[in-house]
């Protein structure tokens, strides 16, 4: 056995790397449901074709590790942006536009059963299937500050990654010591910055929550979720049979991210 051959087998197996690298290359992703609003001027976030072993990581996704797997795979694929720094409602809209720049041409396709044709069926995705809701044209930043009947002013900001991970830690942290907490509550405590222009500590923000009456509780949650926008839960998209404009519930199976390719179908349905 020639130990040189070997040597230089693997010096080509890493020069054909190094140039599909640089084949990936980034693209400004324009369009977010935040629309940009939140982030600091002159942000552009860049994101270029997934690499296999990110498809694969993304198909393992559960609910419980699908925070860690979207974060890990944004961070190593994304540019322009701090990932503490996205908007979590940005994050799934990232993870589909990744996924469409992926498979560009048409051909790799998810099969479902058509609800429409009653055929096992197949569609291609793309951005084009995603029902977005943008974040309102009216938002600004001063917004984020209102004021309940009782007279209390509250500042809040939109959750950001950032936020999540606090989250995370927290509950770890005093799993154990708090018992009963509630998800909701906890939510609108990381988001609130101050109550009566006061920077208040985690579990005082939420014992004041909890204590508020139900009156002024359901008006501090319908403002701060007056200005929801992300991605809704439902695709839309377009039969390969019949053609039909059908609703899919979105899941992240491996299929969706490695789709069979099938160009047969692409040959047939040409002209
Ligand atoms: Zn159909």
């Amino acid at each position: 056995m020639k130990m040189e051959n070997f040597d230089e087998q693997e010096k080509k197996v890493n020069v054909s790397n190094i140039k599909e690298d640089e084949s990936l290359s980034y693209t400004d992703i324009e369009d977010l449901p935040s629309r940009y609003k939140l982030y600091s001027k002159g942000v552009m976030i860049k994101g270029r074709p997934l690499k296999l072993f990110e498809l694969k990581k993304l198909s393992t996704m559960t609910e419980l590790n699908s925070d860690t797997v979207i974060n890990d795979v944004l961070k190593s694929s994304l540019k322009g942006i701090n990932i503490d720094d996205v908007i979590v409602a940005d994050k799934l809209y990232l993870i589909f536009w990744l996924r469409a720049n992926t498979y560009r041409e048409p051909g790799y396709s998810v099969n479902f059963h058509c609800s429409n044709c009653k055929q096992d069926s197949s569609y291609d995705f793309n951005l084009n299937n995603l029902k977005v809701k943008y974040v309102d044209e009216s938002f600004t930043l001063e917004k984020l500050t209102f004021s309940l009947t009782n007279g209390d002013t509250i500042s809040f900001h939109i959750p950001k990654v950032s936020d999540e991970k606090r989250t995370i830690k927290f509950k770890n942290t005093y799993a154990s010591i708090i018992k009963d907490i509630s998800n909701d509550i906890f939510d609108m405590s990381i988001v609130i910055d101050q109550i009566n222009g006061e920077n208040l500590e985690l579990m005082d923000k939420y014992d004041y929550i909890s204590n508020l009456t139900p009156q002024l509780f359901s008006q501090l949650k319908s403002k701060i979720k007056k200005w929801d926008f992300g991605i809704m839960t439902d695709l839309e998209v377009i039969c390969n049979k019949c053609g039909g404009k059908i609703p899919v519930g979105i899941t992240f199976r491996e299929e969706f991210f490695i789709p069979e390719y099938n160009d047969e179908w692409i040959a047939d349905n040409e002209f």
